[in-house]
């Protein structure tokens, strides 16, 4: 099982260098490698995207991203900034599925901004169509209005627009996430406005056929949104398209307190993917040792479920998380009156401890 590792910028390397640790003492037989991306691979190769990091993405089994970006190559031109190397990554390796599940540890009940009673316990999946959608399609621009009231005024205009294999495939990405979780998936649409959305739901529909032993229910955006903040418990795999599932899923990330423990994977058609910490490269807190590492090492758990199929190995690493919170052990991110306040490093070697 080959593993490319990029740890990007900022905190990057500090947090990815947790990970790594604990992938190293699982006892499996890991072929890890590492290569520059975003401005490290700009210095380097004078490319965010340098073109071994990219061939060594692509081959191997599964990729363990840190983030990229930092101030001071914000001024490069847009093909050159360290962000364009996640986008470039996504669309070589085909990657259109992206879930983030907010689990909300119950030993961080206070983190979140919402009653300790409404999330305490929270575990839910988001799934987000990532390639697809209005954030892609064609035609768009700016243009004469050519009817209505405004007939004749300049018009931004984009197309929504999902081609039916581009549903099924998420819907299928879907449906087996339910089927490892609680059986119980949400499609989010908005089908009684947009046409996109009453066709997304029929094509769901359909591939509910497939899997008989998963509830699933349709809900509005608009309502599964009020729903997130009102009952959040009750869902248990959301799944909706691009734009739905940009909004919801960072909603969805509030409801935990801190952005810090939030994983993430994105995966193609062959569960292949890439896993990166849902925040950025923090290059404000970068190189002072204090980053939360628990983002970064539960997409290495995500990686080994969905990617390498070692979801006992997965389980162990998220019990080792849940271990070091019961013990009191807390990054600054984290961190409340009656808690232990580690940095990066203690936090990624307690992680190793617990592990055994
Ligand atoms: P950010 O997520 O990097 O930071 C937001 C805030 O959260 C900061 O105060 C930061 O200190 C804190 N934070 C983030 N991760 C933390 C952690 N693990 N532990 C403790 N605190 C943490 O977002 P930003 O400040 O908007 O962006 C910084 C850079 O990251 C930018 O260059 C941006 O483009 C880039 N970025 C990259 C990715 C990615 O690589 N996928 C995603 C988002 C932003």
């Amino acid at each position: 099982m080959k593993i490319a590792i990029l740890p990007g910028d900022g905190i990057g390397p500090e947090i990815v260098a947790q990970a790594v640790k604990v992938l190293n003492v699982l006892g499996e037989k890991f072929e890890l490698e590492s290569a520059p991306v975003g401005g490290a691979g700009y210095a380097a190769h004078g490319h965010p995207l340098p073109e071994a990091t990219l061939a060594l993405a692509k081959a191997a089994d599964a990729v363990l991203f840190g983030a990229v970006g930092d101030y001071q190559y914000d001024n490069l031109e847009r093909a050159l900034r360290p962000e364009q190397a996640i986008l470039g990554l996504r669309k070589q390796l085909g990657l259109f599925a992206n879930l983030r599940p907010a689990i909300l540890y119950p030993q961080l009940a206070n983190a979140s901004t919402l009653k300790p009673e409404v999330v305490s316990g929270l575990d839910i999946l988001i799934i987000r169509e990532l390639t697809g959608d209005i954030y892609f399609g064609q035609p768009r621009g700016v243009r004469e209005c050519p009817d209505g009231a405004f007939k004749g005024q300049r018009e931004g205009f984009d197309t929504m627009r999902y081609a039916e294999g581009e549903i099924r495939r998420i819907a299928h990405v879907a449906f087996q996430a339910a089927q490892k979780r609680d059986k119980r998936l949400t499609s989010v649409d908005k089908a009684n406005v947009l046409e996109t959305f009453q066709f997304w739901r029929d094509i769901v529909t359909d591939v509910h056929k497939e899997y008989p032993d998963v509830a699933l229910e349709h809900m509005y955006v608009d309502n599964a949104a009020m729903q997130l903040v009102r009952a959040p418990k009750k869902f248990d795999v959301l799944v909706t398209g691009n734009m739905f599932g940009d909004i919801l899923s960072d909603q969805a990330s509030m409801l935990t307190g801190s952005i810090g423990m939030l994983p993430s994977a994105s995966l193609d058609a062959n569960n292949k993917g890439l896993y990166e910490p849902s925040h950025g490269s923090a290059p404000d807190i970068a190189g002072k040792g204090i980053a939360n590492p628990l983002a970064t090492i539960l997409s290495a758990a995500m990686m080994l479920r969905f990617s390498l199929n070692k979801a006992e190995q997965a389980d162990r690493i998220e019990a080792a998380v849940q271990t070091v919170l019961s013990q009191g052990l807390r990054t600054g991110d984290i961190y409340e009156a009656g808690t232990t306040k580690v940095g990066t490093e203690e936090m990624g070697n307690a992680v190793v401890k617990a592990l055994g």
